[in-house]
């Protein structure tokens, strides 16, 4: 039974208690990550990129300080002024981006696109910049350094429906692994809008096909689309029952537009693309926060940041301990080792303190046998096992992320 009454920590206390990551006055709103942190991190990139490169996906990289003028351009810069930081650099303006979109347009407008070019998606893990207030920051949640996993989708008006059908069938895949429940929203043409009414109604339709294609419910959100398109989305629950806004799959007729995008149709003839954009778990940042605290520090076995300590229980075991570290590490596995002379039952205290999901503990008995006494966190002492089925369990564990 769960324990109703055990006070939930905030992802700032447990980013302390393992070593997660800081926060200081001399950056306000940008966290520095420790390692254990970056590990979570990098999983999560890993995790996205594999996904994207599966599904077809061409990573960009576009800078952090550009040209107001761009941002002028594109329309931002009147909206966002205030949340922009702004630079004089031998004369000039420069912005720090507070998002990838224009600049992403840079790189499509590189050279003369085809129908055949489309759809053509550009990820990017962009690094942003938004002028919160001090006031209003908070932990991982309110940044003024953001991560986001963004990507830029450029598609025929025909290609809408399918396009937008892959986005949900991968966002819905990537919050299942997190085991999040998701509730979808669509936000349709407000009264001022820019583009042709017909154009709206085939994006708005193209966004509610998909949806019913994937048996998605969802809460029709009338007039609350951007002036620039329509778009989902997607809400999700923890197992705290807190409610997020996380992924959105935007429409945008502004883009093409206003950077005069086109491709060579079949017919010879230029013609604009439609951009969607999209993200999947908005921000690194906050989506660590959330993870942080849905999980309360015990992550799964695949997100953990050390997912094995090794305890010997004498001096004379160490040569051992460490020999089982290299094996493991040599894996791929996340190894850390104990060989402090305190006893074992502290030693064990601390590694559960921690929250690593298995802890091996290592004396003359397991050395002599060749295994370890396995000790898996939430179900207490699994008992001695050769090396190799520890391994495997692991193995498949992290491989099926679980
Ligand atoms: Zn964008």
């Amino acid at each position: 039974m769960k324990n109703e009454n055990k006070k939930l920590l905030s992802h700032q206390e447990l980013g302390v208690q393992l070593d997660l990551y800081s926060f200081h006055e001399i950056a306000p709103g940008a966290p520095f990550w420790h390692p254990k942190g970056m590990v979570i991190f990098r999983e999560l990139e890993k995790l996205i990129r594999e996904a994207l490169d599966m599904a077809n996906y061409q990573e960009i990289s576009t800078p952090i300080m550009v040209r107001k003028d761009l941002f002028e351009k594109s329309g931002h810069f009147q909206f966002y002024k205030d949340l922009m930081f702004t630079l004089k650099v031998d004369n000039q303006t420069f912005v720090l981006k507070p998002m990838n979109c224009p600049e992403s347009t840079m790189v499509y407008s590189s050279k003369i696109r085809s129908w055949r070019d489309l759809p053509l998606r550009f990820s990017e893990i962009g690094r942003l910049h938004r002028k919160e207030l001090s006031g209003v920051l908070n932990g991982l949640f309110r940044v003024r350094q953001i991560t986001m996993d963004d990507a830029h989708i450029y598609v025929r008006q025909n290609q809408m429906i399918d396009e937008i059908d892959n986005l949900i069938v991968l966002i819905n895949n990537f919050y299942k692994i997190f085991g999040f429940k998701t509730s979808y929203r669509l936000a349709t043409r407000p009264d001022e809008a820019m583009g042709a009414k017909l154009l709206w109604d085939k994006a708005e339709d193209a966004l509610a096909q998909a949806l019913k294609k994937n048996k998605i419910k969802y809460e029709l959100q009338p007039k609350e689309g951007a002036f620039y398109g329509p778009k989902i989305e997607i809400h999700v629950k923890d197992s705290l029952n807190r409610s997020w806004q996380l992924g959105t799959i935007q429409v945008d007729f502004n883009m093409a537009e206003k950077f005069n995008l086109g491709f060579v149709n079949q017919d010879g003839e230029k013609e604009k693309p439609v951009v969607i954009h999209r993200a999947v778990f908005g921000s690194f940042e906050r989506f660590i926060g959330i993870l942080v605290e849905n999980y309360q520090g015990a992550f799964p076995t695949w997100l953990s940041p050390v997912q094995v300590k090794i305890l010997n229980l004498t001096d004379r075991n160490e040569k051992y301990a460490k020999k089982i570290a290299a094996e493991l590490i040599a894996e791929g596995i996340r190894v850390e080792i104990n060989t402090d002379n305190e006893t074992i039952g502290k030693k064990i205290r601390e590694a559960e303190l921690e929250k690593i999901p298995y802890i091996l503990v290592v004396g003359d008995k397991e050395e002599k046998a060749d295994t370890v006494a396995v000790r898996e966190r939430g179900k207490g002492d699994l008992g001695a096992q050769k090396l190799e089925k520890f391994k495997s369990k692991i193995l498949s564990e992290i491989e099926k992320k679980i």
